[in-house]
C-alpha cells in the first residue's frame, strides 16, 4: 500500500488538528506523520499567547495532548525549520525524508504600526509582552514596568489581554501558571493607570464579550469611560439592535457607565474614537504621552477625523494592532500579509500562482493571524483534502524510513524532545507548583526546559 510520509512544522493547534484530521480522513494510503517545533514543548500560542489566567482556554491543551498521547505521531522538538542545518532541517532535507510538507508555523511578531515616536524607549509591541509573561524561553527574563499609566493600542482581544495583565494585581495571577520571575515583575509595577485605545467607536470593537466583561471584575480596578463616545449615531444604534455580540458588549459598557468609581488604585480607561498619531517622546527620548486624533462616525460604519488632537501622559505604551506571520527559507512569503501564499492550503507561487507540489500551509500562517483556536480546525480539513487528493504530485523521497530522520537529527547533534520528553517536563512543572498549592509553575530557560524533557536531570 502507498504511503505518506508527512512531515507538519509546528505543533501549534493548526499543525496538531492537521495530523489528526489526516490520520483520521478515509484514504487510499498509510500515513507516518512527524511533528516538528522549535521550541521544546508543543502547543504553540495555546501556551506561549492564550493569557495564563484563562485556564478554560489552556485546558485545550489537554485535548491537544490527548491527540499527541494514541501515539500514532511522532513528535521532535527543539527543532528549528530553516536554512542552517545545524539548528534542525531545511527544505532539502524535508524532499530527502519526506512525500509531502504542511507547515503550521503560525505568527508570532507585532504588525507595525507607523507612527513617529514607535521606536522610542518604553514603546512595546504586545507579542513581546505576551510572550515575557507567558514564559517563552527566547525572551527575556526582564520586563521594564517601570511606568505609571500606560497606553494600550488596539480594540482586539489581544489588547485586552494585555491591559488586563497589566492593570491586574499580581496577587490575582498567582493561582495561574505565571512563572516566577513573571510575578515578580508585575508585582513590583507601580501601575495605576491603563489606557486603552480603538479609531472606532464602542460599537465597531473586535473584542469578544466574554474577555471585555472580564475586565470589569478585576479587584481593585476602576473601568472609566467617557459620555461623549456613548452618543450613538442610527448605524451604532442599529448595529446594538441587529447584532447580538454588539448588544452585549453594548450592555457590559453600558453598565459600567453607571459604576460608582473613585475607590480603586488602578483605573483602565476605555478611549474609543481615539486614533493614535505619534508617541510623544521626552528629552531623553522615551515615552511621554500619546497624541491622538479623535474620531467621529462617517455614517456607514467607519470613522473620520476630525483634526482635533489630544495627549494622554504615559511612560509606556504597547501597540495590540495584530501579529504577523515570518517568513520560511525557500518557502514562497507574501510580505504584505505575512502568510505563505496558498490556495486553499497548497502552497502556490506567489509570481504565476501555480502549485508548489508537496508544500502545503494550514492556520495563522496560512490564513492570517486571526480567528480563534477552534478556527484552526477547519483550516486542517481543507489543508488535508488536497493532501489526499494531491496523491499522483507528492514528492518522491530518497530515504523516507522513520528511522532515517533520527539518525540525521542526531548526526547533526540536535538535542530534540519528544512526547516522552513532553510528559517528563508536564510533570515536572506540575510539581514544582505543587508545594505552593499552583496547578504547574512553567519552566522558561530553553536549556533546562530540553534537559527536563531529555531526562537528563
Ligand atoms: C495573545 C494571544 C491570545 C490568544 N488567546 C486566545 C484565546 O483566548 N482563545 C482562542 O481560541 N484563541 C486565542 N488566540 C488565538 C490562537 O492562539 C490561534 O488561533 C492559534 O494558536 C493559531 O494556531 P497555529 O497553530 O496556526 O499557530 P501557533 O499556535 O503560533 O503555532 C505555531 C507553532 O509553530 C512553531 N514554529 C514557528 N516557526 C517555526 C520554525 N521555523 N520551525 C519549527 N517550528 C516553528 C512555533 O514554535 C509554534 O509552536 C490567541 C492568540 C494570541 C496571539
Amino acid at each position: 500500500m502507498t504511503k505518506l510520509r508527512l512531515a507538519i512544522v509546528g505543533a501549534g493547534p493548526a499543525g496538531i488538528y492537521a495530523a489528526d484530521i489526516l490520520l483520521k480522513a478515509e484514504r487510499s494510503f498509510d500515513v507516518s506523520i512527524d511533528l516538528f517545533d522549535h521550541l521544546p514543548a508543543p502547543y504553540g500560542l495555546v501556551r506561549y499567547g492564550v493569557a495564563p489566567d484563562h485556564p478554560r482556554i489552556k485546558g485545550i491543551i489537554t485535548a491537544l495532548r490527548d491527540v499527541l498521547d494514541r501515539g500514532d505521531i511522532r513528535i521532535f522538538g527543539n527543532v528549528r525549520f530553516g536554512a542552517d542545518p545545524a539548528e534542525g532541517l531545511t527544505l532539502d532535507d524535508l524532499k530527502r525524508h519526506y512525500n509531502a510538507v504542511i507547515f503550521a508555523t503560525g505568527a508570532v511578531h507585532d504588525a507595525e504600526l507607523r507612527i513617529p515616536g514607535i521606536d522610542a524607549a518604553g514603546s512595546y509591541g504586545a507579542a513581546d509582552f505576551v510572550s515575557w509573561y507567558d514564559g517563552h524561553p527566547d525572551y527575556p527574563r526582564e520586563w521594564p514596568l517601570d511606568a505609571e499609566s500606560v497606553a494600550v493600542i488596539g480594540n482586539g482581544n489581544v489588547a485586552l489581554d494585555v491591559a488586563r495583565v497589566l492593570a491586574k494585581h499580581a496577587d490575582d495571577l498567582l493561582p495561574t501558571e505565571i512563572p516566577a520571575n513573571v510575578y515578580e515583575g508585575l508585582k513590583a509595577s507601580p501601575v495605576t493607570d491603563v489606557h486603552v485605545f480603538g479609531r472606532r467607536g464602542p460599537t465597531s470593537v473586535k473584542f469578544t464579550p466574554l474577555e471585555l466583561r472580564e475586565l470589569g471584575e478585576l479587584r481593585d480596578v476602576d473601568m472609566i469611560l467617557a459620555d461623549e463616545d456613548f452618543d450613538y449615531d442610527e448605524h451604532a444604534q442599529a448595529s446594538v439592535a441587529g447584532n447580538k455580540q454588539i448588544m452585549v458588549i453594548d450592555r457590559v459598557l453600558q453598565s459600567w457607565r453607571k459604576r460608582e468609581t473613585g475607590q480603586a488604585s488602578r483605573r483602565l480607561h476605555l478611549h474609543f474614537y481615539a486614533k493614535p498619531v505619534e508617541v510623544v517622546t521626552d528629552a531623553s527620548g522615551r515615552v511621554s504621552a500619546l497624541k491622538y486624533e479623535r474620531t467621529r462616525p462617517d455614517g456607514q460604519g467607519g470613522v473620520v477625523g476630525t483634526g482635533e488632537l489630544r495627549e494622554v501622559p504615559v511612560q509606556a505604551l504597547y501597540r495590540a494592532v495584530g501579529y504577523f506571520g515570518s517568513p520560511l527559507p525557500g518557502v514562497p512569503f507574501d510580505e504584505k500579509h505575512g502568510v505563505i501564499p496558498n490556495h486553499e492550503g497548497q502552497v502556490v507561487n506567489p509570481d504565476n500562482n501555480e502549485q508548489v507540489y508537496g508544500v502545503y500551509a494550514t492556520g495563522w500562517i496560512k490564513r492570517g493571524p486571526v480567528g480563534l483556536i477552534g478556527h484552526t480546525k477547519s483550516d486542517a480539513m481543507e489543508t488535508v483534502e488536497h493532501i489526499i487528493n494531491d496523491l499522483g504530485n507528492w514528492w518522491a523521497p530518497e530515504s523516507p524510513s522513520e528511522a532515517s530522520i533520527v539518525e540525521l537529527l542526531e548526526s547533526r547533534g540536535i538535542r530534540y524532545t519528544t512526547l516522552d520528553g513532553w510528559h517528563a517536563l508536564d510533570a515536572h512543572e506540575i510539581a514544582l507548583g505543587e508545594p505552593e498549592g499552583r496547578a504547574r509553575i512553567k519552566v522558561v530557560d530553553r536549556d533546562e526546559m530540553v534537559r527536563v524533557s531529555r531526562r537528563e536531570s
